[in-house]
């Protein structure tokens, strides 16, 4: 699903990637870990084409950028990967004006030229899935910061996409609101979606996760099943981390 190969990315002289080449296979759930500043998000954001890589080269299922690829070239590749890849951030960034159900009809109103009734059904589905079926008619407003997070991951899944990535996604919410967003998480993992999290919550990633990635210093680390990095951190870098976040 992801293959990337000697990846640099540069914002001015700070380079944040370094020498990144992995690949992810579809169905694989990766948790993506680090401290704060080690390129975790930027790693997210290059593969949907949020940021350019400075070298090397990225595939999302098949679409493949280059850091030389032209202007008219990528912008074609990004948007295919952004027609695939679905993203949820720390701030849910609902539309307040409109309902939760609006919310999650927007994309395939506007992007799919649906017309209202069948993208009705899909959302009224997908706000089954994450447990928020009674809350259709509200607007955000009127929900927890964890209502808001399943809302953001029930838009994400609309546009039916092959990718899940996923950047803090409960960093921004109160202690109490944290499980019910992981657990909309862990279901999708168990439905096969493919997805990279970047996350703090080492119980969840060593649980749902099949494969953690340890950034730091715009370096992958340690690339690891979780059991045997949380258990045995090849690196002392791994290690003083994991002390720090136990
Ligand atoms: P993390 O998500 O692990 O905290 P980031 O990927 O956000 O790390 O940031 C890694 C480094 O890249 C930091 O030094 C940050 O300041 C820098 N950086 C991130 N985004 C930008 C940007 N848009 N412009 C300039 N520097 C950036
Ligand atoms: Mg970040």
């Amino acid at each position: 699903m992801i293959e990337m190969k000697q990846v640099y990315k540069k914002f001015g002289d700070n380079e944040v990637l370094k020498d990144i080449s992995l690949s992810i296979p579809a169905h694989q759930v990766v948790a993506v870990i680090g401290p704060s500043g080690s390129g975790k998000s930027t790693f997210l954001r290059c593969i949907n084409g949020l940021e350019t890589i400075t070298e090397g080269s990225i595939s999302v299922n098949g679409h493949e950028i280059h850091a030389n690829t032209s202007p008219k070239a990528l912008k074609k590749e990004i948007h295919a990967i952004r027609q695939e890849t679905g993203m949820v951030f720390q701030q849910f960034n609902l539309y307040p004006h409109k309902t939760v159900a609006e919310n999650v009809m927007e994309a395939l109103l506007v992007v799919k030229k649906m017309s209202n009734e069948p993208a009705y059904q899909i959302a009224s589905s997908l706000l089954a899935k994450v447990g928020l079926a009674e809350k259709e008619n509200a607007y955000p407003s009127q929900l927890s910061g964890g209502q808001q997070q399943r809302v953001a991951i029930a838009r994400a899944l609309a546009m039916e996409p092959k990718l899940m990535l996923f950047d803090e996604p409960t960093s921004a919410l109160d202690p109490e609101l944290v499980g019910e967003v992981l657990k909309v998480m862990k279901s999708l993992a168990e439905d096969g979606m493919t997805m990279v999290i970047v996350t703090h919550e080492m119980k969840f990633a060593e649980e749902v996760a099949d494969r953690i990635l340890f950034m730091a210093d715009g370096f992958i680390v340690e690339d690891a099943e979780p059991q045997a990095f949380f258990k045995n951190p090849q690196t002392e870098r791994a290690q003083k981390f994991l002390q720090k976040v136990s």
